[in-house]
């Protein structure tokens, strides 16, 4: 069978989740025994998000092979068995940039080049490059919106693309919105009129709408968006709001979007399987504990910003049937106010990645507060940073450490650069990015938690560890229990006499899937859990004591 491709397009508002949707299909589509893969097109001109702020554009999604690419790639990882690599983000900067290099190189002497067909072309090679013989099923997402001036380059070579490898081969799936307007108590259709009708214009009918809505569509109102999209009523689709992101595919399946999809495409499947993924959703609502884990971080009003830590926390509390409560706190308010008001009700501390000196100080006084207190803490590539600048002011006696990137004149750079990268000028790309092994020391929370003595783990960072602080360190009780192979760069500090203290210089949150959390959040959440228990037995007899005082006194 020859590969099939779906193109996943969005209309009327942006953030309906066309990532979730896309990532839904490939999970269906796989649970049929179905090989997929998924493609993203972003279209903006910067060549990867790597440059872009977490608050213009959300968490920077790291590949196995170094790739910084959009966050919905995280959703693909999570919701399919796929590993995405560089091939599976693509943005507009990335087409452009080829197309350019080309005509610098002399690839189309004599000719002019234009969007149609040099950019159009370029795109849809882009598509192909991912496919492979052993794929069944190729899932594209074009990001933006249906209507955008960007998007324009990307619909016109998705419509050459059905045109080029025929009908049964590809088709298109547009998302959009049917909003419930209060006043009059009524479902409207037109926003999704509009949007198929732009989509008309330049030449592309939709196969399947999937309609994000508060409330299943009536049959009634899935006809009139049948009659005016041209779409068949079966194949408008209710994406209804869930509590949980991964009852997405059990609702779309419900919908009958899997039946649909393969039969468009003339693909012989089986029924889908979805007992695994009904098990997740099942422990996710029926949790027997609960556990607050404050985050202290520095981009915490955009959520989107930590997608894949928030998705991680999440993932460790289905291993331990734990609801986790995620209290999201401004660095800059600790820096301010103190550790105390902010973490009191912490039952685990986290402090996660990140760029620059606003509000490191705040996290460092986090960090402290965990330490001082016993409070399972887990510290991030920033996280782990600020650990060891914590560490080296108030146990090991260097009390104006820093960071060279917070403080280039501190006179105790704990964290530096590598020798020879102070010379880069360049800034996408250039960081320590992707996965390397790191190789952990026996008798460590780090292989209770991996039972293994070498995990790879991705990367995205430019300062490391100075090893020259290395032996005091380990003189006043901080373990170096992971490092690169040739010992040169820190991978993992823990704490001697502490219950539960974990800092790594790599991302763990970027591998953590729902079916297979990964063991670090598995493990945080459990020794949050069990630092909740020991504290409300401990409150439990004071107050006993306290009772007991009162009667007796
Ligand atoms: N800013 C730090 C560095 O570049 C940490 C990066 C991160 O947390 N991802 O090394």
């Amino acid at each position: 069978m020859a590969t099939k491709c779906i193109f996943v397009t969005g209309g009327v508002v942006s953030s309906l989740g066309k990532g979730l949707a896309s990532a839904s299909i490939g999970c269906l589509l796989e649970s049929r025994g179905l090989r997929v893969t998924l493609l993203k097109f972003d279209p903006y001109i910067n060549v990867d998000p790597g440059t872009m702020s977490p608050f213009q554009h959300g968490e920077v999604y790291v590949t196995y092979d170094g790739a910084e690419t959009d966050l919905d790639l995280g959703h693909y990882e999570r919701f399919t068995h796929v590993q995405m690599s560089k091939l599976n983000n693509v943005t507009a900067g990335k087409i452009y940039y080829t197309v350019i290099s080309k005509e610098r190189r002399g690839d189309y002497l004599g000719g002019t080049v234009q969007v149609v067909p040099h950019i159009t072309n370029e795109i849809k090679e882009a598509v192909l490059r991912i496919f492979r013989d052993d794929l069944d099923v190729v899932i594209v997402e074009v990001g933006g919106t249906v209507g955008d001036i960007e998007s324009l380059p990307f619909l016109e070579a998705i419509r050459q693309f059905r045109k080029d490898r025929g009908a049964d081969n590809v088709i298109y799936i547009h998302l959009t919105l049917v909003p419930h307007i209060a006043a009059a108590d009524e479902l409207k259709t037109k926003p999704t009129q509009h949007s198929v009708n732009k989509l008309r214009e330049i030449g592309i009918q939709p196969d399947i709408l999937l309609c994000r809505t508060d409330r299943f569509l009536t049959p009634e109102i899935k006809a009139k968006i049948s009659l005016f999209c041209n779409v068949s009523p079966e194949a408008v689709i209710t994406a209804k709001d869930v509590e949980s992101i991964y009852e997405v595919p059990l609702v779309l399946h419900r919908e009958g979007i899997d039946r649909i999809i393969v039969e468009l495409l003339r693909i012989d499947a089986p029924e889908c399987n979805l007992e695994e993924w009904e098990g997740i959703v099942s422990k996710i609502k029926n949790p027997k504990h609960t556990v607050n884990i404050s985050i202290v971080g520095k981009y915490v009003n955009l959520k989107d910003s930590y997608k894949s830590l928030g998705e991680a926390l999440h993932h460790g509390g289905i291993a331990n049937e734990t609801a986790v409560k995620l209290n999201w706190i401004d660095a800059e308010r600790v820096e301010a106010e103190g550790a105390e008001i902010h973490l009191s009700d912490a039952n685990g501390i986290l402090v996660p990645g990140g760029f620059g000196n606003r509000g490191t100080e705040g996290k460092v006084e986090s960090i402290r507060w965990a330490r001082e207190n016993g409070i399972p803490f887990l510290g991030i590539c920033l996280g782990m940073q600020c650990a060891v600048i914590e560490f080296a002011r108030n146990v090991a006696g260097l009390t104006e450490a820093n960071s060279s990137e917070f403080d280039l004149r501190t006179p105790h750079p704990v964290i530096d650069l590598l020798p020879g990268q102070s010379g880069i000028k360049e800034k996408g790309g250039t960081m320590r990015l992707g996965h390397y092994p790191c190789y952990i020391s026996k008798d460590s929370i780090a292989f209770n938690a991996y039972k293994s003595l070498v995990a790879l783990e991705r990367h995205r960072h430019r300062y490391e560890f100075n090893t020259s602080y290395r032996e005091r360190f380990e003189k006043y009780g901080m373990k170096i229990t992971g490092e690169s192979q040739d010992g040169a760069l820190v991978e993992i500090v823990e704490l001697k006499g502490h219950p539960w203290f974990f800092a790594c210089q790599f991302h763990p949150e970027l591998q953590s899937r729902p079916m297979s959390p990964h063991p670090v959040f598995c493990d945080f959440i459990k020794a949050a859990l069990e630092h909740k228990n020991t504290k409300l037995k401990i409150d439990r007899e004071d107050d006993l004591d306290f009772a007991n005082r009162e009667i007796g006194g």
